[in-house]
């Protein structure tokens, strides 16, 4: 449990320490590299639609990252106060966990938040937060931006290093190349710290990016089914609907609204009931 708790607290800070190094890179490396091309339209120039695109995907990483944390996981007792649910059985089919709390059906109570989560799906150590019914849209949109945004980082950082040292990455083996060459060239003393850091960036990059677009596919893929995490790993049965109605209870009507802006879930049934 110790353990649990210090990784609850090591991985926020990891994730913003990485922010904080990725926007520094951009905004006062890659892009102001960009903007010395003598050729480009300073109006449309490829440097200003990157600054844009990075910002925009930055944006909604971390906007989602915040209202990940913000919309916590329900007290199922005060909403029970407030007439928004309904305790059923705790011998419920697809019931809790067996926690006093945990009587509604897809329910679980998590330790390390001290609160239990309506059709709980994991605890994420990143957020520091219970994914569940509240909050699984902007977890799946902050994955999704946040692949983006490193893959973008990945790109421009290439287009860097290729300009700055004159690499080529023509090749499909020089990505694979570049890091043990590096360390070679820097221990060597022929290569500066900046550029070495920035190279290690990029396969740092690249590996969040393939984690986080791997983690939201699967995400995805489990919601059309109509199933979370938890209830795979229980052995659960998924519940037997159509996709268009999963897919609508944890993205709403607003669906395409919710991947340029970070918003919240208006058109599930929690926010529904609780508008009335
Ligand atoms: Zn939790």
């Amino acid at each position: 449990m110790l353990v649990l708790r210090f990784l609850n607290v090591v991985a926020p800070a990891y994730f913003l320490c990485i922010s904080i190094v990725t926007f520094g890179l951009q905004l006062f490396l890659f892009i102001p590299s960009m903007f010395q091309d003598p050729s480009a339209n300073p109006l449309f120039s490829s440097a200003l639609l990157h600054g844009v695109l990075f910002l925009f995907l930055s944006a909604n990483a971390l906007g989602n990252y915040i209202l990940v944390i913000q919309n916590t996981p329900e007290d199922l007792r005060a909403q029970e106060d407030l007439g928004l649910t309904k305790l059923v059985a705790p011998e419920s089919e697809e019931g809790g966990n067996g926690h006093p709390g945990s009587v509604l059906p897809g329910t679980h109570f998590c330790r390390l938040c001290a609160r239990v989560t309506q059709r709980h799906d994991h605890h994420c150590f990143f957020t520091g937060n219970c994914i569940g019914s509240r909050n699984m849209r902007n977890f799946v949109m902050f994955c999704l931006h946040t692949s983006l945004a490193c893959l973008d980082s990945m790109v421009a950082g290439v287009a860097y290093i290729s300009s700055v040292l004159s690499t080529s990455f023509a090749s499909p083996m020089a990505f694979l190349t570049l890091l043990p060459n590096s360390i070679s060239q820097f221990f060597s003393g022929a290569l500066p710290s900046l550029e070495m850091f920035v190279i290690l960036m990029l396969y740092l990059w690249l590996g969040i990016g393939l984690a986080c677009a791997g983690f939201c596919c699967h995400q995805i893929l489990l919601i059309l089914r109509g199933q979370t995490r938890y209830q795979v790993r229980k052995g659960m049965a998924a519940r037997a609907r159509p996709w268009k109605k999963n897919l609508e209870e944890v993205f709403g009507k607003r669906w395409l609204l919710g991947l340029l802006i970070p918003m919240l879930n208006v058109g599930s049934d929690y926010h529904r009931q609780k508008e009335k």
